[in-house]
């Protein structure tokens, strides 16, 4: 199926990201939130993120006009409906992704392929709840969205082939570089990533080293370009904490419990660089640890 017109339900860090890449390799986009403010800001931040790509000579001048004139942005899901593609991509609660795809239902195109964002979430029981499960698949981004070459693609018990076939060709119109996984809870990326964050968060937690230490330690001692509670408040501590749910919950494992600590942060609503808090605190000039 050929796809020009991609419609994305969120516009947090991830949806503009989205819709800057899809905008910027030719596709019309629809961007849908529940909040104005978020979908100005999102608006606003791709516009930055444009005009440096520019300032680097990534892209030409030209090259920015065309990409924002291809977004529109609405707070009527229904809107977003008759586009070929729509990627979900709101906040990691299994209860707001099913009421999004719900909400969308009526509004959709025979044929529209239906995708979500999810870092966690089981991809075949989000699907269950629609009327098309075999069109429906993990299109899993990495944040940053412009810069980061991976996505990672999750096909659901009842995927069909052409559905996986078609986003394998969108990935590669993208210029990015797509990464097969099963649907097991958090897939690849965050299976292996986010318990190493929690593991960080309790080496806090039981004082075995500072904020500082602790990202120190992976930074130079196993060469991670950001240290772990660093990368924690980059994603939102939130959204660490529901994948870590997703695991314990999902493997029924105890090696997968939630740090009390990264639960205490997030209900601080200190959620990381998001709400300018979380294991550093980003109100100043430089970051520094809050504890
Ligand atoms: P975010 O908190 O920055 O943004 C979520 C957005 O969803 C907000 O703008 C909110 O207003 C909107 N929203 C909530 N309910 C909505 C609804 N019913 N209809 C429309 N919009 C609604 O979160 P994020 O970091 O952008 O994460 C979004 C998704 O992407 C999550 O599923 C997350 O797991 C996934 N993800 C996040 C990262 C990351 O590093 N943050 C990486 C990959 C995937």
């Amino acid at each position: 199926m050929e796809i020009g017109t991609v419609g994305i339900v969120g516009a947090g860090q991830m949806g503009n990201g989205i819709a800057h890449v899809f905008a910027l390799a030719g596709f019309d986009v629809v961007l849908a939130d529940v909040s104005q403010d978020q979908l100005d800001a999102a608006l606003a931040l791709i516009g930055k993120n444009l005009d440096r790509q520019v300032a680097r000579e990534k892209i030409d001048a030209d090259a920015r006009d065309a990409a924002l004139a291809r977004i529109r942005v609405t707070t009527e899901l229904s809107e977003i409906g008759p586009s070929d593609l729509i990627i979900e991509a709101a906040t990691e609660r299994e209860t707001v992704k099913q009421a999004i795809f719900e909400d969308l239902a009526p509004h959709l195109k025979p044929d529209t392929i239906l995708t979500s964002n999810t870092s966690s979430i089981s991809i075949t029981r989000l699907a269950s709840r629609t009327d098309r499960p075999e069109k429906f698949m993990g299109l899993h981004f990495m944040n940053p969205v412009p810069v980061m070459q991976l996505v990672e693609l999750i096909r659901g018990i009842a995927t069909d082939e052409d559905t996986y076939r078609t986003l394998l060709g969108v990935v590669d119109k993208l210029g990015k570089t797509a990464a097969s996984a099963e649907d097991f809870p958090a897939f690849i990326v965050n299976r292996i990533l986010m318990p190493m964050i929690n593991e960080a968060v309790y080496t806090l937690y039981e004082g075995v080293g500072s904020v500082q230490s602790i990202d120190r330690s992976l930074k130079l001692g196993a060469n991670h370009p950001m240290g772990p509670l660093e990368l924690a408040d980059f994603i939102g501590l939130d959204t660490c904490l529901a994948i870590m749910n997703v695991l314990h919950e999902g493997l029924a494992d105890t090696k997968y419990r939630p740090c009390p600590l990264l639960t205490k942060y997030v209900e601080a609503g200190w959620l990381g660089r998001k709400t300018q808090r979380g294991f550093y605190d980003y109100r100043g000039e430089t970051p520094v640890p809050t504890r």
